[in-house]
C-alpha cells in the first residue's frame, strides 16, 4: 500500500496539500455508490468519489471505507459537480448565497443587482459567502431598480463603471445590461454599446425580452462570449420570427460564440409555447440559470434544481441539462475556469441529488401549469471539501 506522501506525490498533488495536516484516514470524505454524472468528462457511471484537502482525489469503484474519515451513502442518488448559477440576485438581505449553497449551488454570478454607486455592499456579500460569488456589474450606476434603471441613459456612466471594475477586479466578472423597454426605453442599443465599452474582454450579459429594438439589432452588437439571458421571453421581439421559427440571426450569433441562457425569473422571461417553438427548431439553451430573488424563492422559480427539472420535463436529456449548470456554465466566467467537473485535483465542489419520480407540477412566467415526471431534489452539497446537508430535501 502506498503511504499518503507517496500517494500524493504519485498523483502530482503534493504542492496543494498543507504539510502540517495530519490524518490517519487517507480521505476526509468518500461519497459512496452514487451515479456519478460529470458531462464535462463524459462520465456517467456508479462510482465512489474520494475527497481530501478540499479537492477531489479519486473517482473509482469500491474505495475502502477504512480509508475515509467520513462516508456519505449516495446509493440511488446522482452525484454531479457543484451547480453553477449564472444569474442570481443576492444583493438583498432576503436571499443569501448560503441559502443557495444548500440547493447545490457552489458557484454563482449576481446578474446586475448593483452598479457603480452600490457595488461595495454587494462585494462584501460575495466576500462573506461560503460559496463562490462573482458579479456582473450593472452598467447603470444604481443597479436594478423597480422604476427602470436605464430610462435615463445617462445612468449608464461608462467612466464610473470602469472605475468600479478596476477597484473590484477580483469580484466583477462581467457587465449586465437590462434592455426591456420598461427598463431602457428606446435606447436599448446605446445601452448595449456602453456595456460593451465597459466590459472590454469580459462578457456582457444582456437581459432581453419586450425590448424596443428587434433582437437581431441587439445581437449584431455582441462579441463571442457575451451571454443573452431570458432567451425564451415572450414577445414583443422574442427569438422567433412571425412564423414561429428561430430567427436566422439568433443561430448565426450562436455560431460565432454568443451564449444563450435561460434566466427563469418570475415575469416576462419564459413561457412554455416559446420554449416549445424554439426547441422544436432544435434551439436548446447553452446554460440554465434561475434569475432567483428573495420573492422567487416561493414563486415561479423556487431553486435551480427545480428550473433544471423543468427542462427535463421539456425533453432535455439529463446529462445535457446537468451540463447546462456545470461545465457549460463554468465556460462563461474566467474565474470559474476548471470548475463544473469532477476531475481528480479539482476543488471538491459536489452536489448530490435524488431524481424523484412521480407527478410534479411546474409553472412558467404566466402560471401555465405542466406536469413533469422527474424532479431533482438536493440531498447534500460539498463545497471545497466541506459537507452541507440540504434543508429542502
Ligand atoms: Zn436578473
Amino acid at each position: 500500500m502506498l503511504t499518503r506522501r507517496a500517494f500524493l506525490t504519485a498523483t502530482g498533488v503534493m504542492a496543494l496539500t498543507p504539510a502540517s495536516r495530519v490524518s490517519t484516514a487517507r480521505y476526509d470524505l468518500v461519497i459512496k455508490g452514487g451515479r456519478v454524472l460529470d458531462p464535462g468528462r463524459q462520465v456517467d457511471r456508479v462510482a465512489d468519489v474520494a475527497i481530501e484537502g478540499g479537492r477531489i482525489r479519486a473517482i473509482q469503484p469500491n474505495i475502502a471505507i477504512a480509508d475515509a474519515a467520513d462516508v456519505f451513502d449516495a446509493r440511488d442518488k446522482i452525484v454531479t459537480p457543484g451547480l453553477i448559477d449564472l444569474h442570481v440576485h443576492v444583493g438583498a438581505p432576503d436571499l443569501t448565497p448560503a441559502a443557495l449553497l444548500r440547493d447545490g449551488v457552489t458557484s454563482m454570478v449576481d446578474g446586475g443587482s448593483a452598479g457603480a454607486d452600490n457595488i461595495d455592499a454587494l462585494v462584501r456579500v460575495a466576500q462573506a459567502a461560503p460559496n463562490r460569488v462573482r458579479i456582473f456589474l450593472n452598467v447603470a450606476r444604481t443597479g436594478v431598480t423597480g422604476q427602470g434603471e436605464l430610462l435615463n441613459i445617462e445612468a449608464a456612466d461608462v467612466d464610473a463603471a470602469r472605475r468600479a471594475m478596476k477597484q473590484h477586479r477580483d469580484w466583477i466578472a462581467g457587465v449586465k445590461v437590462r434592455l426591456s423597454e420598461n427598463v431602457a426605453g428606446d435606447h436599448d442599443l446605446e445601452a448595449v454599446r456602453r456595456a460593451r465599452q465597459v466590459a472590454g474582454p469580459l462578457p456582457v450579459m444582456l437581459h432581453v425580452g419586450q425590448t424596443f429594438s428587434p433582437l437581431p439589432k441587439i445581437l449584431a452588437l455582441l462579441k463571442p462570449g457575451d451571454i443573452v439571458t431570458h432567451i425564451y421571453s415572450p414577445p414583443p421581439h422574442s427569438l422567433l420570427d412571425a412564423a414561429g421559427h428561430v430567427l436566422p440571426e439568433v443561430r448565426a450569433a450562436r455560431m460565432r460564440g454568443v451564449r444563450f441562457d435561460v434566466g427563469n425569473g418570475r415575469n416576462g422571461h419564459i413561457t412554455w409555447p416559446i420554449v416549445d417553438a424554439a426547441t422544436r427548431d432544435g434551439f436548446w439553451p447553452d446554460t440554465i440559470s434561475s434569475d432567483i430573488t428573495g420573492p422567487g424563492r416561493t414563486f415561479r422559480v423556487f431553486d435551480l434544481p427545480t428550473v433544471v427539472s423543468k427542462f427535463l420535463m421539456l425533453g432535455m436529456p439529463l446529462d445535457q441539462a446537468i451540463a447546462c449548470v456545470t461545465n457549460h456554465a463554468a465556460a462563461n466566467v474566467s474565474a470559474f475556469k476548471g470548475l463544473g467537473t469532477l476531475g481528480p485535483g479539482r476543488p471538491a465542489d459536489i452536489a448530490v441529488f435524488e431524481l424523484r419520480e412521480g407527478d410534479f407540477e411546474f409553472v412558467d412566467n404566466v402560471d401555465a401549469k405542466r406536469t413533469g415526471h422527474r424532479k431533482l431534489v438536493t440531498s447534500t452539497v460539498v463545497m471545497n471539501g466541506k459537507k452541507f446537508v440540504s434543508e429542502r430535501s
